[in-house]
């Protein structure tokens, strides 16, 4: 089901909901998730510049090097997908948010997660994609979890751009180990061929949306299933990058 990218936007509220909304927010303001202090997009100005980013990355995987064009990797292994923005290293403070998301179902995390995109992402939104696709996540795994963290993320920013998500159009066909837990060698025959599309994609240009990319074997698997139905213009969006 695709979602507009209108839900929950002040504009599109009825008057009632306005109305509440101003209260709690007078009752419960925004707070930076890493300072505390009252901030309406989760992470204040103070807070920003002293978190750890990716110096130079790469263009394609969004890996951190040194060179010119993209990394030797890309060079070689040729990724399914054109451009990555996941312009934040996975380190204190922020990886500690993503494990409060995940693990302790700290769902309002996922806006300052959102917020530190919508920083970087201008030149990424140049040529804007059509729709908005979270990394799906097994059945069982949300069940357990509760949510979908890259569907909590991706809703921030299809309101912030106005862009529809779809949340249903991909699924994981078979439980996978987490990537961060595998060596190099493992990831890539971990999430083989574990996406589906439950239906045709109708667009060409798409954001895969994850919390944290790891190796980039996820996201590439994904949008090789992507690209085998139509997709030509395939980006890859997190917020964290583990530069591993
Ligand atoms: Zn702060
Ligand atoms: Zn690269």
């Amino acid at each position: 089901m695709i979602a507009g990218p209108s839900s929950g936007q002040p504009r599109s509220m009825p008057r009632i909901d306005r109305c509440v909304k101003t209260v709690l927010d007078a009752l419960y303001p925004i707070r930076c998730a890493i300072c505390g202090q009252a901030e309406e997009t989760g992470i204040c100005a103070n807070c920003l510049p002293g978190l750890q980013r990716i110096a130079k990355p790469c263009p394609r995987c969004g890996a951190n090097f040194s060179g010119l064009g993209t990394c030797g990797s890309c060079q070689i292994s040729n990724p399914q997908y054109d451009a990555t923005l996941a312009p934040f290293r996975y380190a204190p403070p922020l990886s500690g948010m993503v494990h409060q998301l995940k693990y302790h179902r700290r769902v309002s995390l996922a806006r300052p997660l959102a917020t530190l995109l919508l920083h970087e992402i201008a030149p990424f939104t140049q040529v804007k994609p059509q729709l908005l696709i979270p990394v799906p996540l097994h059945l069982s795994r949300l069940i357990w979890r509760g949510f979908n963290q890259s569907i909590e993320i991706a809703r921030y920013l299809s309101q912030a751009l106005d862009i529809p998500i779809d949340r249903t159009l991909t699924y994981r066909k078979r439980r996978t180990q987490p990537q961060a837990a595998l060596r190099a060698k493992y990831r890539r025959r971990n999430v083989t061929g574990c996406f589906g599309l439950r239906r045709p994609l109708h667009v060409k240009s798409v954001a895969i949306i994850d919390d944290v990319i790891t190796s980039g074997e996820t996201v590439n698997e994904l949008a090789r299933v992507l690209r085998k139905h139509g997709a030509n213009l395939i980006q890859a969006w997190a917020p964290l990058h583990t530069e591993l």
